[in-house]
Parts: C-alpha cells; structure tokens; sequence
C-alpha cells in the first residue's frame, strides 16, 4: 500500500546550516530517496518530516591529497566509477559501485545514503572497511570524525547521532602496486540484485609470506563485517593450503549469516568461505 505522499514534508533549505537546524528539531535526512522511496510507495515510512540534503554542496565533490581522498557522502554510483583515481587507487569501491542496482539507482543513489541505511546487505561497507575509511559526521556542534571500523553497532545500529548528518568519507592513500585487490557480489541474478553475500579483500604477499591482508564482507551478520580474526589467522603466514584451511575455517566461527527470504543461512557460509577461498588462491600480480 502506497503512503500518502500529501501527508509528507520535504523542507529544502539553501545551506548545511539550515539543514543542521531543521535536524536538530526532529526532520530527518533525504538524500537520493532510492531506499526511502520504496519504503514509502510500501506504506512503511512513518515519520512525516524530511529534509533534502541533495542541494548541499558541502556534501558533494572528491578531493585528493597526497595523504588522502575525500568523498562527499552525496556522491553517487556514476560518480565512483566515473572518477579515474578512485578507480585506480581503490578498485573494491568503484567495482561495488558498478555491482548497485542498475544506471537509474547508480545516478541517484549516494554513499552517504547506502551506509546510513544500516542494511547489512549493502554492497559499499566491505569496501569501506578494507579501505579504513573514517567518516566525517557534522552536527550544529561541529565535526566528529569517527573510523568506519566502529560505525556500525548492530543490526541498523549506528554510531550516528540524531541531527547528526554524514559529511564525507576519507579513505587514506596507499603506496601504489602493493595490495592485490578482490570484490565479490553473488546475487540472485547480475543486475537490481540485493546480495545474499557480498565480499572484499586486499592482499599484500611479500615472497609467499602474507605482509598484510583485510576482507570483509555482507549479508553474513547483522551488520556489514570487517573478518579481523581470520586476517589474524593469515598475516605473517605463509600462503599455503594449511594456512587457507585455517582462514576458511576462522570465517566460519567469526560470521553469523542467517535465513531469510533471499537465501539461507548454510549457503551463506558455504558462498562466503569459498569466495574467500577463491581470493586467496589467486596468483599474486
Ligand atoms: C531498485 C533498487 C536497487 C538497489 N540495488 C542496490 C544494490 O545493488 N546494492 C545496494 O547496496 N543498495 C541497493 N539499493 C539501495 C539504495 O539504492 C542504496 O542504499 C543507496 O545508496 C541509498 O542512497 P540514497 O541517497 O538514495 O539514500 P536515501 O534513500 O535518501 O536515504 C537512505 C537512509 O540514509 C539516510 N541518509 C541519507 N543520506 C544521509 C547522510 N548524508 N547523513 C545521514 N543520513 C543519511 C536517510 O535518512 C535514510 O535513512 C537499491 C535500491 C533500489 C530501489
């Protein structure tokens, strides 16, 4: 059943400060609307006031610094996959990007958007989280920058005040040529698929011994997941089989994938170890 659209506010001021005033009296942000909308052509979006974030230019535009890139949370799809240096410098991102919904949503949708929705199934947070992103949170009383690592809570829980609105993501820079880099997405089919899993991994080897590894993944627990226990399990290792064996078998004690109606629990972990299992075996470039 569809909402009453009438019964809805959307207030559009000029600025960030405007936007900050109307938070902090209870309106809630509205940024691309792809996640909101559906829930209100579904009948399920209860509160009533909104405020639209799209015109705030102090949400928008990449920066690159030598130490660092900055991402504005308006920042769509199109724009990840358009932008050559993050294409280059941070491919999980952009290839995450590529992975969402099709041209429509990838115009529309933002970073921003998809991290504060909280699901679990969303494609962006791996990446997030392989690259250490930290987050630029903005309030009327100012800035807070907080590492993405901790932003989520739980299950739609995070670290994200009311009022409180995402700025932008910083990503640090690496050393070019190091890292071996993998993004997974295996859904239901290949376009306008949410994911029963999703996967992202980095990998530095230095001769066959691992020098530094990161995976993480989605839709495998009630928030997306940063696998630091089965990294442990890795770096400083050789790779060899009895060290991948060891990593399969970490990720299955440090996930918690469940049943629901886009799959099950058992073919969760199953996908999820062998994406991992895939990620590792692969030759080093
Ligand atoms: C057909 C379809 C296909 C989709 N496919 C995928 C997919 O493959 N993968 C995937 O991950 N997602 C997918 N999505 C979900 C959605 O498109 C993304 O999550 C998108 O990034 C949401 O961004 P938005 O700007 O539209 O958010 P909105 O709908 O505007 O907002 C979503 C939530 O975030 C909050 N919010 C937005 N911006 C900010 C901010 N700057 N600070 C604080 N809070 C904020 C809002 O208050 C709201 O709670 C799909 C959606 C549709 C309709």
């Amino acid at each position: 059943m569809r909402s009453n659209l009438p019964a809805y506010e959307l207030a559009t001021p000029a600025d960030l400060g405007g936007a900050l005033a109307l938070l902090a009296g209870g309106y809630r942000p509205f940024a691309g609307g792809t996640d909101l909308m559906v829930l209100a052509e579904a009948g399920k979006l209860p509160h009533r006031r909104w405020v639209s974030v799209w015109g705030l230019g102090e949400l928008r535009g990449i920066a690159v610094s030598p130490k660092e890139v900055t991402i504005g949370a308006l920042t769509t799809y199109s724009q990840l996959q358009r932008h050559g240096l993050l294409r280059a410098e941070y491919p999980l991102l952009a290839a995450a990007a590529r992975e969402t919904g099709g041209v429509a949503i990838q115009n529309r949708g933002t970073l921003g958007g998809n991290v504060a929705n909280g699901s679990p199934a969303a494609d962006s947070p791996p990446a997030l989280l392989v690259y250490d992103a930290e987050l630029e949170l903005v309030s009327p009383d100012g800035i807070r920058r907080v590492p993405y690592g901790g932003f989520h809570r739980g299950y739609r829980k995070m670290d994200l005040g009311t009022g409180e609105l995402i700025r932008a993501f910083r990503l640090p820079r690496r050393p070019p040529g190091r890292w071996r880099e993998t993004y997974r997405k295996v859904g239901t089919r290949r376009a306008q698929a949410i994911s029963k899993v999703c996967f992202a991994g980095a990998i530095a080897v230095a001769g066959n011994v691992v020098d530094d590894v990161r995976v993480a993944l989605g839709s495998v627990a009630p928030m997306p997941l940063r696998c630091t226990r089965t990294e442990a399990v890795l770096r400083g290792k050789p790779l060899t089989a009895e060290a991948i064996a060891a990593a399969r078998a970490e990720l299955a004690s440090e996930i918690a994938p469940i049943d629901d109606f886009r799959s099950t629990a058992r073919y969760r972990l199953r996908v999820a170890q062998e994406l991992l299992v895939d990620f590792l075996r692969q030759p080093n470039v």
